[in-house]
Order: structure tokens, then C-alpha cells, then sequence
């Protein structure tokens, strides 16, 4: 496996694979890469003959009081994962790679980043779809692999792909979590053993939620008002949304009367954490 820092080595790599007929996966990711990653990187491997990780802490996407400076970096242990789990390459560019001087160009998206996460992170989305197109771009993968783990995003980049004609396929992977339940973040290594033992009230109620949808609850505020409670009751925790929203257009519903994400994004300390369930995904 190879590390690569330029999107023109990128390119010819890609070149020749495709001169060869093999079909290429890319899994975009931030790096400081664990069992979430690995299992894209895995679905990547199980379909297609090449696989492209990029590995790239994309400053587009982060707010100015956000922990851009901070976020974990590890480059020789990502690339030890990447290769263990059969990824062919890491592009690993430096920002002034991706963003050269005189950069202006960005892609945007209105309705579906209007809920959730796009609303404490207004610059958030604009960024992703920005540097998303741009690895499908520079990679022009057959497939693209992404978590449910950031169900907003999913729903982002399949709707971009759809309205500007991008000719790929878009892969949703499930949630991994750890064995107590907390779903597996970079972000997790930010919290005290105090606070990881907190952070549990995340997937805790997600559990109960989904637990109320699998007995037939169908009020959107007799579940989230459940799950809010829940939370309340860590004294650590500090909820930023719980809601249920039509997976369609991410915006509120009352009644579970279409397909649904349930998503939260909860404060432990000062780390900010996501968890989600589909109501489709509930049996
Ligand atoms: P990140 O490096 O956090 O930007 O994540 C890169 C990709 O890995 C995104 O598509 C995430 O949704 C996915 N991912 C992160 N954590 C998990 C997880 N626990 N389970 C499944 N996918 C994940």
C-alpha cells in the first residue's frame, strides 16, 4: 500500500488501474482511523478490485470556535489499518493540496442541511459536499463508502450525487460500535474516563428509542421526550438535539408515518457527539 500527497500521483495511479478494467472504491475519511473505518474500508475491498482511502482533516468543514487544530492525527498507524483491511492507496494531501491559493469554488446544498447538525454547524455542510466532489473528482471512483454513523452526511452526499449527475455509486455502512454500546468515534479519545463513561447515555437512548419504534410507538415527541429524559439524567451530558426527522427532506415530523432517522447530538464536557437510528433499520 501506498501513501500518496498529490492528487496528480492520485490520478495517474487511478489511470492505470482503469487501463487495466478494474473497478475502484474510495472510502473519504478524516484519518485517525478505527473498526467505523475499517469496516468501509472492508466493504470497499469485498466490491471492487482497487480501494482509495483519503485520509484528510478538511478545514472546509469545521466553524471557527471548532477543534480543527486539535482533532487527532496519526498517519503511520492509519496506514497500517488501511493496508491491514485492503486498501490499495492513502491520499494523504496537505490543505494547500487540496485548497491552492485563489481558491473560490464550493458546492453548496439548501433543504437538507437546514436540520440537525447544519443547524450548530452552519459552515459544516458546505464543506463536506465541497471536499466530497472534489475527491470524487480526483479519484472518480465506481463506488463511495460512508457511515450511518453521520446519517445527515449519507443523506447529503446521495442527494448531491443525484442532483449534479455524479456518476457513482453511493454505499451506506452500518454503525460500528464499541462493546458497551458508544458508537466508535475519532472524537471518543477526547473524553475523560469519567466522561466516556457518560458518553454512554448516547447510545443508551438510542437503544430505548429504538426500542419504543419496535413497540409501536409512533408519536415523534413521546419517543424524543423519552430519550431527552434519559439524557437529562447525566450530569454531564448537555443535549444539543434529539429529533426525529423524515429521511427524505431531514426535516421534523410528528408521526412516524414514513421512513425516519432518529438522530441526537449531545455535548459530553466539550466534546460534541452523534448517534442515530433509521426507524427502517428497527425490526
Ligand atoms: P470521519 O473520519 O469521522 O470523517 O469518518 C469517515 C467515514 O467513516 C464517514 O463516512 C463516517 O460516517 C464513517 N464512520 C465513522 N465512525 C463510524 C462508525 N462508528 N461506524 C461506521 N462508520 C463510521
Amino acid at each position: 500500500m501506498k501513501i500518496v500527497k498529490t492528487i496528480d500521483e492520485v490520478r495517474s495511479i487511478v489511470k492505470g488501474w482503469r487501463a487495466e478494467g478494474l473497478t475502484v472504491g474510495l472510502v473519504p475519511t478524516m484519518g485517525y482511523l478505527h473498526e467505523g473505518h475499517a469496516s468501509l474500508i472492508d466493504a470497499s475491498h469485498r466490491d471492487n478490485d482497487r480501494t482509495v482511502v483519503s485520509d484528510f482533516v478538511n478545514p472546509m468543514q469545521f466553524g471557527p470556535t471548532e477543534d480543527l487544530a486539535s482533532y487527532p492525527r496519526d498517519l503511520k498507524r492509519d496506514a497500517a489499518l488501511a493496508e491491514a483491511h485492503g486498501a490499495d492507496i492513502i491520499f494523504n494531501p496537505e490543505p494547500s493540496e487540496m485548497y491552492h491559493e485563489g481558491f473560490s469554488s464550493f458546492v453548496d446544498m439548501t433543504v437538507l442541511t437546514q436540520e440537525l447538525c447544519g443547524l450548530s454547524r452552519p459552515v459544516h455542510f458546505r464543506g463536506v459536499c465541497t471536499v466530497v466532489s472534489k475527491l470524487f473528482n480526483i479519484v472518480k471512483p465506481d463506488r463511495a463508502y460512508f457511515g450511518k454513523k453521520d446519517a445527515q452526511q449519507l443523506a447529503v452526499i446521495r442527494h448531491m450525487a443525484d442532483d449534479l449527475n455524479m456518476d457513482l455509486e453511493i454505499i451506506g455502512c452500518p454503525i460500528i460500535r464499541e462493546e458497551d454500546g458508544l458508537a466508535k468515534s475519532s472524537r471518543n479519545t477526547y473524553l475523560s474516563d469519567e466522561e466516556r463513561k457518560a458518553a454512554l447515555i448516547l447510545s443508551k437512548s438510542i437503544f430505548a428509542g429504538m426500542d419504543m419504534v419496535k413497540h409501536g410507538c409512533t408519536t415523534a415527541a413521546e419517543i424524543t421526550g423519552a430519550m431527552k429524559k434519559l439524557i437529562d439524567s447525566e450530569p454531564l451530558a448537555k443535549i444539543d438535539y434529539v429529533k426525529l426527522v423524515d429521511v427524505a427532506t431531514m426535516q421534523q415530523i410528528e408521526k412516524l408515518d414514513r421512513p425516519a432517522l432518529c438522530a441526537i447530538a449531545v455535548y459530553i464536557g466539550k466534546t460534541r457527539l452523534i448517534d442515530n437510528f433509521f426507524t427502517e433499520d428497527v425490526k
